[in-house]
């Protein structure tokens, strides 16, 4: 017998309007028994059946909703029809924008929580998030193979998220061949190397695709900075876009060593690429009693903010970095500024920026607003899956 998850009198509501979570708060009893990750019934306070979720004992997101249809069997092909329908509208991304790696499950976004699968060439990258993504390991698998019979598909689930849940980290080829050291990969006309074993993430920062290309159009003859480089994405797309100068900062010497291999992959001049193994917060304010100056400045920070506690903290570094920036700029400049905290919103984010101009005392002008690329799509029942946003500000 399939468990039942008996929600409290009220609790259904973001149920009914499709959102995937179940709180604790939310669940009144359990009926039956079910081991962490198994599918559950969610049901309202009077019985009624609502979804099929994935119960985590251990997580506060008690139960995550893999299926809105009472008579939906949670496996193989399950999974198989989730990927191809998230497939198909990455297909038609990768031949519109000549791409050869994207995400092809987004998780909440493609109707498959705690499950990232991104595609770098022919390796399939897994992050099984949550005990329900865990429990389904083995179908989920099975599913890609059947998809995708050409590719390798690797396990990057060594993600720190995994304790909330109750699992341990795993890591390691699942079948096929062994990812090289550095693979390489195409976007918009960048050749960039990947490394799946050991990079961040799943190997690489796929979601800010579009504004490394939008960064092209504001490079022509600029002295650019590019703050928290990783492995120099920015910087290939400003030197292909006639930049003078460009210095990439970010703490890590892996990364910075990529990033160079980068610019000679793309047979573009290493002359004109510097790589500075430093702390951006505190470069920033060297450069400030220095006298430097920038035309261009890329600000793309790592997560600052987990929990709502931490987000009046994380306001006031963003909000530090941005008018430091600001004022390393010639008149005329322009900041590409982003955020990939969740819990901050494209208004307070705005906002924030809009502080940092009047700390910097200097006139912005918002010229365009970026976001994370298409293959990272957010679900209108989960709203909370737009979680990186950006400005283009022309700073006077
Ligand atoms: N812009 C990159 C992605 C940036 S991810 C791209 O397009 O691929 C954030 C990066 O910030 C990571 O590479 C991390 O090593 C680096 N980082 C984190 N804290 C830092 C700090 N205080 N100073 C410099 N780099 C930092």
């Amino acid at each position: 017998m399939t468990a039942r998850l008996i929600l409290s009198r009220g609790r259904e509501k973001s149920l009914l309007r499709r959102h995937p979570w179940v709180f604790s708060g939310a669940i009144s009893r359990v009926e039956g028994n079910a081991i962490s990750g198994e599918t559950v019934d969610v049901c309202d306070h009077k019985g009624s059946w609502l979804a099929k979720a994935a119960w985590s004992p251990q997580s506060q997101i008690r139960a995550r909703v893999w299926s809105w249809q009472a008579d939906e069997t949670i496996d193989i092909a399950f999974f198989e029809q989730k990927i191809r329908k998230a497939g198909q509208w990455r297909q038609w991304l990768a031949k519109a924008d000549s791409l050869d790696s994207y995400r092809l499950i987004a998780g909440e976004s493609d109707g498959l929580p705690g499950v990232t699968i991104d595609k770098f060439s022919d390796y399939l990258v897994v992050q099984l998030l949550s005990a329900g993504a865990e429990y389904q390991r083995p179908a989920i698998i099975t599913a890609l193979q059947n998809c995708f019979p050409e590719c390798s598909i690797y396990d990057r689930s060594d993600v720190s998220v995994r304790k909330k849940e109750g699992l341990p980290l795993s890591h390691g080829l699942i079948s096929g061949q062994q990812p090289p050291a550095l693979l390489p990969i195409s976007e918009h006309g960048m050749k960039l190397l990947v490394d799946i074993k050991a990079g961040h993430k799943t190997g690489y920062y796929l979601d800010q695709r579009d504004s490394r290309f939008a960064l092209r159009r504001y490079s022509e003859n600029a002295r650019v900075l590019n703050c928290f480089s990783y492995t120099g994405g920015f910087a290939v797309s400003a030197l292909m876009g006639g930049c003078q100068e460009v210095i990439s900062v970010d703490t890590s010497e892996a990364a910075l060593d990529i990033a160079r291999q980068n610019v000679e992959l793309n047979q573009l001049p290493l002359s004109k690429a510097q790589f500075i193994r430093d702390d951006v917060f505190k470069l920033l304010r060297t450069y400030r009693d220095t006298g430097e100056k920038f035309d261009v400045i890329v600000m793309d920070p790592p997560k600052f903010v987990e929990n709502k506690n931490q987000l009046a903290g994380a306001c006031r570094g963003y909000k530090d970095i941005n008018m430091l920036a600001m004022q390393l700029l010639n008149p005329g400049g322009i900041l590409l500024t982003f955020s990939c905290s969740g819990l901050m919103t494209v208004d307070l984010f705005q906002k924030v920026v809009a502080d940092a101009a009047l700390d910097a005392g200097k006139n912005v002008q918002f010229v365009d607003q970026l976001r994370q690329a298409a293959d990272h799509p957010v679900i209108s029942s989960y709203p909370e899956g737009l979680y990186l946003k950006g400005f283009v500000c022309y700073v006077e």
